[in-house]
């Protein structure tokens, strides 16, 4: 804790010190970064304590609403975070911590980033950004360029164009998803004769202009729930999301698209953009790209891709076949704080018609000048840190095939998994991995072979008590410290769609072997012993429904 000296006073002769000259060599910050250069794993590992602390505990040190009246030593403060933060943070980069879409990173990042934060450009004006500005939009014409595969000629006209943009940086999939739905909106809407754009009169004169009575945006139902949000902000409201029926491969049912598209038409309801996706955040399976642009084309509407996750995919010549057809999106997400392994707070929206931004074009007396080259004119966010520099120096320093090897080794593991798992007689594989994500469960032979027989009500009783079961694997699991699955529900066609509860597993850290693999696997059994009431039940459920076969 930090000893709080009532007494300290701040004079402004220190405060100038710390925007200058940083503490000597002895201190313990200095001692900190050393360590975390010299390796960043071994400094995770000694200072992140691996047994879970219950957050109502951890909010105690969280807990003082006032402002702090006395200043702190740096050093002081450092060893505060440790004791406080670092100790009870999520060991995201651990390798046997396998259940989220958040990686390791690798370790020149830190370093880079201290050069961006102590350039702390602003990315919204040229004024206070210059070199980033060109940077970041030649990273987009990058990412633009994996997707779109244009000629040299087109990124030698429109990357570097004032009144144009490839895309836009932000934050991440949500706002990205936002900007390309923006777009479509306000696109669905121009100007024509006395109305002066969606962007200017708004939703209500657009409809009455046009003569629609609503408007509508498809996904399959796997969804991400940033949709809903962007479905919210841009004023077409939640239930205005409509969630297309998914196969057994929860892909998009293109028969349930073409029929709501035609519906919808018939009911005078604009539907302004379809969302295919690459890579859902359940279970990363790919929609038919393809086959949902030639409906977009149909039926004239934007076809927006969601690749947050998946869009990496296209870094692999051995994969990218999978999103075969996301060349023909209007527009396309790609988060690279996912599988780019780039820091938290990288997302990417790329639009393959350098004019498509134009409809949220937005210009300000100060800034933004038009014809200026400003990248916040087409942007939703304002004030933007040089974020794009670490994706740059990324694929400098990783390269294209770099980055293919690290997602090609990811989708072997995945696989690697999924036999694991299949192999097991007390494990089920619920959703085979398309990319590098798959989702299992716990479930012994002979409870199995019952929930297969049963039927009606012993078998949705049975399933219940799996679901409690895989429910409380989990939960023990991450409190453990040592092994990380995250969980997620899912209606498997194989069983019924019976609500099942599953492990969710991405393996995109390059780090975990199969070794840890087998052992996350023998970790889960030896828990799911020690719920002795939970097994009683699914015993004596099972003998019942042995009883009546
Ligand atoms: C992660 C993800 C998002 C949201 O991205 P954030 O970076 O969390 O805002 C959107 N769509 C999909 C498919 C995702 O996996």
């Amino acid at each position: 804790m930090v000893s709080q000296d009532k007494t300290a006073k701040v004079d402004f002769e220190s405060l100038l010190r710390i925007f200058t000259v940083p503490e000597g060599p002895e201190s313990t910050l200095t001692q900190i970064e050393d360590r975390l250069s010299l390796n960043l794993n071994e400094f995770l590992k000694e200072h992140i304590v691996a047994e879970e602390k219950p957050l109502r505990e951890i909010e105690k040190d969280f807990n003082d609403s006032l402002l702090p009246e006395s200043p702190s030593f740096v050093s002081e403060h450092t060893q505060h975070l440790l004791d406080t933060l670092v100790s009870h943070s999520v060991h995201t980069s651990s390798p046997s911590f396998i259940g989220h879409m958040t990686s390791a990173l690798p370790y020149f990042l830190m370093p880079l980033s201290k050069i961006m934060i102590a350039l702390n450009q602003n990315l919204v004006k040229i004024e206070t950004s210059k070199a980033f500005t060109p940077l970041e939009r030649q990273v987009l014409g990058m990412l633009h360029s994996l997707i779109y595969a244009q000629d040299d000629d087109f990124y030698a006209k429109w990357m570097h164009s004032a009144q144009h943009s490839l895309g836009a940086f932000c934050s991440g999939g949500t706002i990205a998803n936002i900007t390309a739905l923006w777009v479509a909106r306000n696109n669905a809407f121009p100007a024509d004769g006395d109305f002066k754009g969606i962007e200017q009169q708004g939703i209500f004169k657009a409809l009455k202009h046009y003569e629609y009575e609503g408007i509508a945006i498809l996904v399959s139902e796997r969804g991400h729930y940033s949709l809903k949000k962007a479905a919210d902000v841009l004023g077409i409201g939640r239930e205005s999301l409509i969630a297309v029926k998914t196969n057994e491969n929860n892909k998009i049912c293109l028969d349930d698209l073409e029929a709501k598209l035609v519906e919808l038409e018939s009911n005078r309801i604009k539907t302004i953009a379809v969302v295919g996706i690459a890579g859902t955040t359940e279970t990363g399976n790919i929609d038919p790209l393809e086959d949902i642009a030639k409906q977009c084309q149909k039926h004239q509407c934007h076809f927006h891709v969601d690749a947050a996750w998946g869009g990496a995919t296209l870094m692999s010549n051995k994969h990218r076949h999978l999103l075969a057809g996301i060349e023909l999106a209007d527009s396309v997400t790609i988060d690279a704080h996912k599988q780019l392994y780039i820091p938290m707070g990288a997302g990417m929206v790329l639009f393959k018609d350098p004019h498509a931004m134009a409809s949220v074009e937005h210009h300000a007396a100060y800034i933004l000048r038009k014809g200026s080259k400003d990248l916040g004119s087409h942007s939703l966010e304002g004030s933007r840190s040089g974020m794009a520099m670490l994706v740059y120096s990324s694929m400098h320093i990783i390269s294209r095939p770099g980055y293919e090897l690290l997602i090609n080794e990811g989708l072997d593991k995945a696989q690697y998994f999924a036999d694991l798992v299949s192999q097991q007689d007390d494990f089920e594989l619920i959703t085979d991995p398309e990319l590098c994500l798959l989702t299992y469960r716990y479930i012994p032979a002979r409870v199995r072979l019952a929930l297969e027989k049963a039927s009606g009500k012993n078998k949705h009783k049975l399933n219940e008590l799996l679901n409690g079961l895989t429910q409380f694997i989990q939960k023990r699991q991450r409190e453990n410290g040592l092994s990380f699955v995250s969980r997620t529900t899912l209606t498997p066609k194989q069983w019924d769609s019976m609500t099942t509860i599953v492990f969710r597993v991405v393996l995109a850290n390059p780090l975990t072997t199969h070794g840890i693999l087998n052992s996350v696997l023998n970790e889960q059994r030896e828990i799911a012993k020690m719920a002795p009431s939970l097994h009683k039940q699914i015993d004596s459920l099972v003998s019942t429904i042995e009883s009546k076969l």
